[in-house]
């Protein structure tokens, strides 16, 4: 179908696009000894277009809603991919999200991390599978207006203890939004810091799970680890239904 072809070039062109971004922020900021991974965030975008992406060399992928991320991930069982859930979670649903993800980068809360726990215990029993990857959200925001998660910085290192010593959860590093209408560079450079602090405790948690379509530059400047970009690779976003 000439739809279907026509979606694969924007999804090739988006990436692409990206890829190069990418690339050149990499070398600029002389890291191309230690590449950040991209995450390509589908949430809205239907599973086809997950498949196409990963016939384009995508391994992994973000989503922010428990019931599409488990519905999608469900459609794709055949491919081998590496899901990130980067929404808000609340922790009745965490049991579901342990199922398919590889990895949570809005870890803020301890009675989160307490469900995630449990969840994972039940799901190593029955699949031993690996343990799930935590990045804990920290709220850049001097005012949570919009209320975005995240945790205050104070409350990482707690965190990050309850993480590390959990069964089945291994403490990955540290994750943010940028706050709105702000340069994103001192946002990334407090979360740079909060990261510092934490790997002076955690060596192994050095993730920084930052950038966005709109700031990836700045955040490959400010060491991130972990991209999450959409809409620059998939277009707008389909209206909430
Ligand atoms: C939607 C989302 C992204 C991707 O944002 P784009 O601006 O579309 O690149 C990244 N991180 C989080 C937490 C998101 O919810």
């Amino acid at each position: 179908m000439i739809e279907n072809q026509l979606r694969e070039i924007q999804l090739r062109d988006g990436l692409a696009a990206v890829r190069r971004r990418i690339d050149r922020a990499t070398e600029d900021a002389g890291r191309t000894f230690s590449p950040p991974r991209l995450i390509v965030v589908t949430k809205f975008h239907p599973a086809d277009d997950i498949r196409t992406l990963a016939a384009l060399g995508v391994s992994d992928v973000g989503e922010s809603r428990d019931q599409e991320a488990s519905d999608k991930s469900t459609q794709l069982l055949d491919l081998d991919l590496h899901w990130h859930f980067i929404g808000q979670l609340q922790s009745n649903k965490a049991k579901s999200v342990a199922h398919y993800a590889h990895s949570v980068h809005s870890v803020d809360r301890l009675q989160l991390v307490a469900a995630l726990e449990r969840a994972m215990v039940v799901e190593q029993e029955k699949s031993g599978r690996a343990a799930l990857e935590c990045f804990i959200q920290v709220s850049l925001d001097e005012v949570d207006e919009v209320h975005r998660g995240g945790a205050v910085a104070d409350a990482v290192p707690a965190l990050a203890e309850q993480v590390a010593s959990a069964r089945g959860l291994e403490l990955a590093g540290v994750m943010a939004v940028a706050p709105l209408g702000a340069e994103p560079e001192a946002a990334f450079e407090t979360l740079a810091a909060i990261s510092a602090r934490l790997t002076g405790d955690y060596p192994f948690a050095s993730g920084i799970s930052a950038g966005m379509s709109q700031d990836l530059e700045a955040a490959i400047r400010l060491g991130a680890t972990h991209l999450r970009i959409g809409s620059d690779i998939l277009g707008p976003r389909p209206a909430v239904r």
